[in-house]
Formats: structure tokens, C-alpha cells, sequence
């Protein structure tokens, strides 16, 4: 009964026979899951939990139905073709660019195919930096530029992989001062040393989980780190300690999507029921298959005491195509467990991660919009980065830029204190500036919080929140009291480039963007 009725209603949609095959697939295995293996395991078989199974049997159905229904029309809405600025993409027309295998296939994935893009993407003769007696001027030809990646991937914490988008809004005849360039692709003249407080965990999430790649800090809220592979690998990730493949620094502790370790996740969510409230992430919930999308979110709607949870993704932001192929069922699966969400009264968002409003083209407006239309509700969370968005000018249109996609702009973050990244990091006064000045320049529910994710895992907190802020020795100081209790003190650590006693190699290299 589950299935025929969804078979003739897919083909009408003119789905195909292997994604049908592969719905019917998924939605029987939602259904074990739910009604057999979940439930089964969650609950015993007195008569308030065969009731509670009953409904949830009605819930596999009622998202089945959304599933299938999901427009898979080829309605591609036009603009101008960005990507074609890329010599080697000059001829790859929308429809392609739109497709999201063809955006996996063109990923740029470590140290040699990024080298051989740039090859093909940079002037034999580079621009001078803006300033004269920054350390980057030594470089002044593509080949210099390539000796520069190449000695900086060799003691980077992150892996190299960088999405067609993302690799299109790059400036690349002024490559030292693009805002994209430097959250993706380092340069070792532009790297500073560590403070010696930095750390790859900085958050401490390791000893905050009590199930692996299961964080629980918070008293009702949990993560779920469902995969350590994302489209794209950030310079300054915050879990530098497991996300993606091992470089030559640093062995990952690596979380594979298993069924496994799911379970074992699930298993512990189930059984907390101060639990209300579940972020999965990862890595990124853009590389889940829409099947395993799909598995996740059924599997949380259907436990009682899960009031609400959010899939975290930066697709939006560096591979915003793939909500808008035809061929791709994500978005679908993702509309799906929104909407299902929406009729049993349990809130399910997304939040995406945008840093820059060079991010953002007609086709992440296309793909905003989309989801806006149906119905996802979609915040971002920002981080504050050294030369990317760290000027008044480009939070505002960053922020003005999500709020005119209809994507909540929830928090920009102080950078964490990670490792390997010292000089994308700002000191804490920067936010402290910019909040002051945004406050009140767009609306209220428009402003997003301006936090630091306490180092040690106080979690986060007002930035402008800080018991104590020595300018001098760049030490703030926090207590989290609903989190840890009111007795410890976080305490975050400026940069050593900020502080007044490095003023004459501060400066110097405060200028070295
Ligand atoms: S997308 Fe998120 S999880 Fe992945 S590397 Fe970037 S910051 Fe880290």
C-alpha cells in the first residue's frame, strides 16, 4: 500500500525508474526503521507505545507523501555565467554548471589539481599587494605563487577541496587580497606562528561526547556529527581535528557516515530525554545522500521529546547549484522532513555559512528563494575572518545580502582558537566594534548575535558578554553558568600579531593581507 500509489504518482513527476526504485527503497527502510528497528528499540510494546508507534507509522507516510510530490521540474532560472570567467569552464553551459555531478566532478581535491587549476586560472606576471612591504610581495609570478601553496599545504591542518562555485568568485588577476581565496587556498608568506594557547579541538567537543561523533554540552541540545567529508574544505574549520583527509600535520579522527555509529548516536538521543533539540552536522549534511538525509530526519521526528533540529550545511554557500538541479533529489528530501516536521508541530530548519557577499550569485539567490518558497526555514551562522569580512562595509552588505535572501543571519563568530590559521584571526575587539556599529542599522530580528564559542566548550556566548577584557595582554574572560555551571572561567586569547607589545611586528604584519 505504501508503495504503488507513490510509483504512479513519481512517474506522473517523471522521476525516473532508478530514482523510483531508489525512493521505494528509501521510504521501506525509513519505514523498518521507524516502525521496526527505532521504535522497537526505543520504546517496549506496552499499549501507550504501540500507540505512539501507530503514529509514527502515520508520520513515515505523511513524509512519504511530501517526498515524492517534490517538483523535479528542469525550470532553470537564468543569469549571467559567472563560471565562464574560468578559462577552463568557458564553454560549460548553465544547465551543466547547475548539475550537481558535474560540480563534484570538477571539485578541486588536493595538492595536485589544485595546483595544475591555478596554472590554468593565474597571470604568468601577478599585481603587486596593496601594500608594498607586505611579505607577500615576494611573490610576483604565477610559479612563486605556486612554490607558496604548495609549502603552505605542506603544514596545513585542512585538505585541499574547493567547489566550482566557490573556485568562480575568486578574483584570480588579484589573487593576495581575494576574501574567498584566502578562506581556501593558504599561502606560507601570509601564515603567522601560533599563540601558544591554540589547539586543533579547540572547543574541547572530544570530551563532550559521550558517544562517538555525538557532542552534548548543552542540557537540551545535542550534535550529530554525521560525516567528516563537506564540498568544501575551510583553512580555519573548528574541527580541524576530524574533518576531512589527513594532511601531512595532522592524523584525523575521522567520522564515517556508518549505519553503525548512527545508531549508536541514535540509541543515546533516544534515551535522553532532556534532549529536545539535535544540529546535525558534520562535516557537512550537504554531502548525506538524500536517502540517508531523509533516514536522519524521519528517524528524530519520530522520537517523542525532539522538538526541533537543524541540518548544517555551507552547500548553500559554495555549491548552491544542486538545490536547483532537476536531477538531484537533496533539496527534495530536505523540503520533505521540513514539511513533515511542520505538520507533527516540531520546528526543522537549516543553517548555512556564508562569509562573504562575493559568495552569494543569482544562482545562491535561485536556490534561497527556492527554499524560501517551500517553506525551509534557513539561518546562517558567520565566522569573523582577518581580511574577508572583518571591515564595517563588508559585514553589512553580508548581513543585508542574507537578510534580502530571506536567510536568517543568526551569528557571526569570533574565530576559534585553532591551530594553523593564526592569520585569519582577529582579536576580540573587532567583533566588539562591529556589533556596535551594526546594532540598529538593519532590524532587530535581522541583526545576528555576535558570539564567541568559549574555548574548552563553554559554549557560546555574547561576545560583548566578557567578565573581563585586557587589552594588553588580549585575555578575555567568560563564565557560561547554564552551561558548566557559574564557577569556571574561559578565557579567549587575542592573536599575538594584536597585542601592543608586538606593535612593531604587529603592524608589519597586520599590513601582510
Ligand atoms: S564546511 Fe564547515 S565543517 Fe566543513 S570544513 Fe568548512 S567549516 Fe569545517
Amino acid at each position: 500500500m505504501l508503495h504503488l500509489p507513490g510509483r504512479l504518482r513519481a512517474r506522473r513527476a517523471g522521476m525516473s525508474s532508478h530514482y523510483l526504485t531508489r525512493t521505494a527503497a528509501a521510504i521501506t527502510h525509513s519505514a523498518q526503521n521507524m516502525l521496526a528497528v527505532g521504535p522497537r528499540r526505543l520504546i517496549s510494546s506496552s499499549p501507550r507505545n504501540v500507540q505512539q508507534a501507530a503514529v509514527a507509522s502515520i508520520r513515515v507516510e505523511e513524509q512519504y507523501e511530501s517526498y515524492v510530490h517534490q517538483p523535479q521540474k528542469a525550470a532553470a532560472p537564468r543569469g549571467v555565467p559567472y563560471w565562464q570567467r574560468v578559462g577552463i569552464w568557458k564553454d560549460v553551459t548553465e544547465e551543466k554548471f547547475l548539475n550537481y555531478q558535474w560540480q563534484i566532478k570538477n571539485t578541486v581535491q588536493g595538492e595536485s589539481r589544485l595546483l595544475q587549476f591555478l596554472e590554468s586560472v593565474l597571470p604568468e606576471r601577478l599585481p603587486a599587494p596593496r601594500d608594498a612591504n607586505s611579505p607577500l610581495s615576494k611573490i610576483k609570478t604565477r610559479n612563486d605563487f605556486l612554490g607558496e601553496v604548495k609549502e603552505a599545504i605542506r603544514i596545513a591542518p585542512m585538505a585541499i577541496r574547493i567547489t566550482p562555485h566557490i573556485l568562480s568568485v575568486i578574483d584570480w588577476n588579484n589573487p593576495f587580497e581575494d576574501p574567498i581565496r584566502r578562506q581556501f587556498v593558504p599561502l606560507r608568506a601570509s601564515l603567522l606562528p601560533d599563540h601558544p594557547k591554540l589547539t586543533l579541538d579547540s572547543l574541547g567537543e572530544e570530551n563532550d561526547s559521550p558517544v562517538k561523533g555525538l557532542v552534548h554540552r548543552y542540557p537540551d541540545k545535542a550534535l550529530f556529527l554525521a560525516t567528516s567529508v563537506c564540498n568544501v574544505y575551510c583553512r580555519f574549520c573548528t574541527r580541524s581535528y576530524a574533518i576531512g583527509a589527513d594532511t601531512e600535520t595532522v592524523t584525523k579522527n575521522s567520522l564515517k557516515p556508518t549505519r553503525r555509529r548512527w545508531e549508536e548516536m541514535f540509541d543515546y538521543i533516544a534515551s535522553t530525554p532532556a534532549l529536545s533539540d539535535i544540529v546535525i552536522s558534520g562535516g557537512d549534511a550537504y554531502y548525506l545522500t538524500p536517502d540517508q538525509l531523509y533516514d536522519i530526519g524521519t528517524r528524530l521526528l519520530a522520537i517523542p521529546h525532539i522538538r526541533r533540529f537543524r541540518f548544517a550545511t555551507k552547500g548553500l554557500a559554495v555549491c548552491p547549484s544542486r538545490i536547483l538541479d532537476p536531477t538531484d533529489s537533496w533539496t527534495s528530501a530536505l523540503i520533505a522532513v521540513s514539511n513533515a516536521g511542520r505538520k507533527v508541530g516540531k520546528m526543522v530548519a537549516m543553517h548555512t555559512h556564508f562569509n562573504h557577499p562575493s559568495e552569494m550569485t543569482w544562482v545562491s539567490r535561485a536556490a534561497s528563494q527556492k527554499l524560501f518558497a517551500a517553506g525551509v526555514v534557513v539561518r546562517n551562522q558567520s565566522v569573523l575572518l582577518r581580511g574577508v569580512n572583518d571591515d564595517l562595509g563588508t559585514m553589512k552588505a553580508l548581513i543585508r545580502g542574507l537578510a534580502d535572501m530571506a536567510i536568517t543571519p543568526y551569528y557571526v563568530y569570533q574565530g576559534d582558537m585553532v591551530a594553523g590559521v593564526e592569520d585569519l584571526r582577529t582579536p576580540l575587539r573587532t567583533i566588539l566594534e562591529l556589533e556596535s556599529q551594526i546594532r540598529g542599522s538593519i532590524a532587530g530580528f535581522m541583526t545576528p548575535q555576535f558570539v564567541v564559542d568559549l574555548p574548552g566548550g563553554g559554549g557560546k556566548r555574547l561576545a560583548a558578554s566578557f567578565q573581563s577584557y585586557d587589552s594588553k595582554t588580549g585575555v578575555s574572560r567568560f563564565v557560561a553558568p547554564a552551561v558548566k555551571g557559574g564557577e569556571t572561567v574561559y578565557e579567549y586569547h587575542d592573536p599575538e600579531w594584536s597585542l601592543p607589545k608586538a606593535e612593531g611586528r604587529g603592524a608589519a604584519i597586520t599590513q601582510a593581507l
